[in-house]
């Protein structure tokens, strides 16, 4: 491909890339879009590797990014799939909470559906028990109604074809492997000019805006999902989603146990630390360099406790067994036994930042640029379900015209 011009190169071909591309060319049709994937083919990370829940935004505080575009994104992709003949699902979802101390977040999570008008309401025991009969009844539920289950492989193949024929050229098998100079990029394919890039690399956008000098502040930690199913025995106990009222200064749901698109239900995910930011099996995707500098990151957080890691690793850890993992499925729904419970091997990693000079987790999405690069950084759940809002707002804040 050496040679080769366009006006916007996208780096990855996950959804955020994908919906990027769709954005840029509802705007611009004739502009010359490329998009460069080190993989053969989109969704082969987070994208495709995800629960395909359709969130409804009750989590996010209105004055976040995520609030911004959840809500939106749900309403916009769920258009899409209907729009596509793509499998969606508008099931709803009950949180529950198993004890009295969540009683605050269950009111926080109210508060945080009111100011971003979000259809919610606390149900009664008889309410949860028409809408989930074996879900735990504890001191409080919430139901949202609008929250959905989607079929997220066919929507990263129903984009793919689009942006072809509105002749976008995807690069696959394409690392970026650094910059050579304002406007052309080194990739394992030779190189490739632009006029404005957009880095939406997931696990390793942070390394990716590195290269353009951003993005010194932040560490990456990737933490693993592991999902069960359930079997065909336990499988009708559970009519949608359940999920546990979340630790809300963490920015993972809990365990929760999901109907996804094709009628399986899977428990999960975990979040679990891991040691590659593609470290899907116990070694696999583990790379020395990259393992001992996310080791050194993850021994930091450990020893000086921040987040309160220490709690959030032992608890975690502990469900690499699936005793541990019953007893989180069981505080959803008690009836749950080991033998309902089967080995997938469906599992995702979340490329989570690390504020180095704040010793935090980032919570929300991340947007930084130069005058001619824009990268998205820290594009963590909810990022499937926000991806056309998000997309319109990434968009909104490039300042490249094209030669159209
Ligand atoms: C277990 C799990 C469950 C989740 N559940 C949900 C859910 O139910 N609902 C929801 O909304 N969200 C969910 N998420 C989050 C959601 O999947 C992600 O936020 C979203 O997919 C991120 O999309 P992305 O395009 O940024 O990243 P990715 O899908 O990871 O795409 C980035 C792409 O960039 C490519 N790339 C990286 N580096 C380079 C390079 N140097 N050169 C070229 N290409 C490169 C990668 O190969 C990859 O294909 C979940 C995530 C996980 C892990």
């Amino acid at each position: 491909m050496s040679g080769k011009t366009f006006d916007f190169v996208i780096v990855g071909a996950g959804i955020v890339g994908l919906t990027v591309a769709y954005e840029l060319l509802k705007r611009q049709p004739r502009t010359h879009v490329a998009v460069l994937e080190k993989e053969d083919a989109p969704g082969r990370h987070a994208s495709g590797r995800n629960s395909g829940v359709m969130h409804c935004g009750i989590y996010y505080g209105s004055d976040t990014l995520k609030a911004k575009v959840c809500a939106n994104g749900a309403r916009r992709m769920i258009e899409f799939a209907k729009a596509e003949g793509i499998a969606v699902n508008q099931c709803g979802k009950v949180i529950l909470a198993t004890s009295e101390d969540q009683l605050p977040t269950v009111n926080k999570l109210m508060s945080n559906a009111k100011d971003n008008n979000i259809p919610a309401e606390r149900i009664s025991h008889q309410q949860l028990r028409e809408l989930e009969p074996y879900a735990a009844a504890g001191p409080a539920a919430i139901y949202c109604p609008t929250t959905a289950v989607i079929d997220s492989a066919a929507v990263l193949k129903r984009l793919r074809e689009k942006l072809e024929q509105q002749g976008v050229v995807f690069f696959f098998n394409c690392a970026i492997t650094g910059q050579q100079g304002k406007g052309q990029l080194q990739s394992t394919l030779g190189a490739i000019s632009y006029g404005y890039l957009i880095n939406c690399a997931g696990a390793y956008a942070d390394t990716v805006a590195k290269g353009f000098g951003l993005a010194q502040e932040y560490a990456l930690v990737p933490f693993k999902g592991i999902y069960w199913k359930l079997s065909s025995a336990a499988n009708p106990k559970v009519r949608a989603n359940i999920y546990p009222v979340p630790d809300i200064s963490m920015p993972f749901l809990g365990v929760h146990l999901t109907r996804v698109i094709d009628g399986n239900v899977y428990v999960g995910p975990t979040a679990i630390p891991a040691f590659g930011r593609e470290n899907y099996g116990i070694v696999r995707g583990i790379n020395l360099a990259e393992s001992l500098e996310i080791g050194y990151q993850l021994a930091g957080m450990y020893l000086r406790n921040e987040s309160n890691f220490r709690k959030l690793a032992r608890m975690e850890l502990g469900k690499y067994s699936k005793k541990n993992f019953l007893v989180a499925a069981q505080k959803l729904m008690p009836s749950l036994k080991m033998e309902d419970m089967i080995p997938t091997a469906k599992a995702g990693i979340r490329p989570q930042l690390v504020n180095i000079k704040t010793r935090k987790l980032e919570m929300d999405y991340i947007l930084v640029k130069t005058d001619n690069s824009l990268h998205v950084l820290n594009a963590i759940s909810p990022a499937f379900t926000s991806s056309l809002a998000f997309a319109e707002l990434i968009v909104s804040n490039i300042t490249y015209q094209s030669s159209e």
